[in-house]
């Protein structure tokens, strides 16, 4: 059943019904059998661009709709509700056009953005390194200026849409300054000396491809610098604060799928002479799970709606990211068991429901990460 929404505008409405529409008929349908087969959606993510849902919070002067994060991430969560891996994937592009957005010149905008924004081109967001995760900062990717050019050599590890994204927002180190030593490219894929190993084996997420980018003697054009030199970990972490909003939206309608699912069967499945949904033990289970879904909701709107009025948002979106991906490991579980022995089986959608919740409370700073930094917050630091 889908989320009653209370929505600020008659005009976000029609964007949801369009999102349920295409959700229904365009995603829904292919989701299994493509995370079944580890397949890429990367047809859908064109479909996604050309409905104009793949620019949703960015200005219309740059080809985005400059809609509120309020309304975006509802978007985001229909979408996860139909299939987590695209969901996810509309949140890492989101982000990975973040930086241009909201520090490239309006030369650069002018550039790029149009064809980021409209779904010609996608990104991927590339920070993490297999000795740099939680710690982002000890990142050694280098870039060395070479006349118009920078010549990148390192690799970046986990890397959403790797070997499928059109261009990769790249951290990497100018200077051995810590974290003031760490810049920005926005790198082309088509780039000489960019290349993708094998797709990650994943528990979950399948559809998602995930790999390592190494970057051999990588040119990339000094004008492909995001803001000045030495940005580039604070344009990585404001891009996060807004990204784990997505990840929690997406947490969100992950739980909802699951939880339509238990109610669904709960309602069918019939023992001791009557359906299950009659017991106790399963109904209250149940609404354990839809206070859950409704609670966490509402946490990831606060943070938008605080984004939305610029008032400060990151211990909000922090809390949201913890407390939605938690939630969904937990409504995705219990989903399984209001399913028994079929909940265990492939003929039903909830074990890739659970595997594909345990992600969440990974990437995008672990959930001890955002802990960190909400504790960061109440000491006022
Ligand atoms: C499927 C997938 C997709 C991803 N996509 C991307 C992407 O598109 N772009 C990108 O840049 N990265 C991506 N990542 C990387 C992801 O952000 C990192 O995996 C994550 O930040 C954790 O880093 P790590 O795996 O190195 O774990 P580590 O940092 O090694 O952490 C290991 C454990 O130690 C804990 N820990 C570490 N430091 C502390 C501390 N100070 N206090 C308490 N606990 C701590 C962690 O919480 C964790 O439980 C992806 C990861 C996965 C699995």
């Amino acid at each position: 059943m889908p989320a009653d929404r209370l929505l600020p505008s008659t005009e976000a409405e029609d964007l949801l019904k369009l999102t349920r529409e295409i959700a229904r008929d365009e995603l829904t349908p292919l989701a299994a059998e493509y995370e079944e087969q580890g397949r890429f959606p990367r047809e859908q993510f064109r479909l996604l661009g050309r409905s104009g849902l793949l620019g949703l919070p960015y200005p219309e002067k740059w080809g985005g709709s400059g809609l509120s994060y309020e309304v975006y991430l509802q978007v985001l969560e229909e979408i996860a509700t139909a299939w987590m891996s695209v969901g996810v994937g509309l949140s890492v592009h989101t982000m990975s056009c973040y930086a241009l957005a909201e520090h490239g010149t309006d030369e650069q905008r002018a550039r790029w953005l149009p064809d980021m924004l409209g779904g010609d081109l996608l990104g991927a967001y590339a920070l993490s390194e297999s000795q740099a995760g939680s710690d982002a900062s000890a990142l050694s990717t280098r870039a060395r200026r070479d006349g118009d050019d920078y010549v990148v050599n390192g690799s970046k590890a986990w890397i959403t849409h790797g070997s499928q994204a059109d261009f990769y927002t790249t951290m990497v180190r100018t200077s051995d300054d810590g974290g003031r030593g760490i810049s920005c490219l926005l790198i082309d894929a088509a780039t000489p000396g960019l290349v993708f190993t094998a797709p990650e084996k994943k528990m979950g997420l399948t559809g998602s491809t995930t790999t390592q980018v190494l970057f051999e003697g990588a040119r990339v054009p000094a004008d492909r610098l995001v803001d000045e030199e030495g940005m580039g970990l604070k344009i990585a972490l404001t891009s996060l604060n807004s990204g784990r909003l997505g990840i929690a939206a997406c947490a969100v309608g992950l739980a909802q799928a699951a939880l339509d699912q238990a109610v669904a069967y709960a309602k069918q499945r019939a023992q001791f002479g009557r359906p299950i949904i009659q017991f106790q033990g399963v109904e209250f289970l149940l609404a354990d799970m839809a206070a859950a879904v409704e609670s966490s909701r509402a946490t990831y709107l606060e943070a938008a709606r605080r984004r939305d009025r610029g008032l400060p948002f990151v211990r909000q979106a922090s809390i949201a990211k913890l407390v939605a991906t938690d939630a969904a490991m937990k409504v995705t579980t219990d989903a399984v068991q209001v399913l028994g022995g079929a909940g265990y089986t492939r003929d039903f959608p909830v074990e890739r429901f659970m595997r594909e919740a345990k992600v969440p409370q990974i990437f995008e700073g672990t959930n001890q990460i955002q802990r960190m930094v909400i504790a960061r917050h109440l000491r006022g630091m």
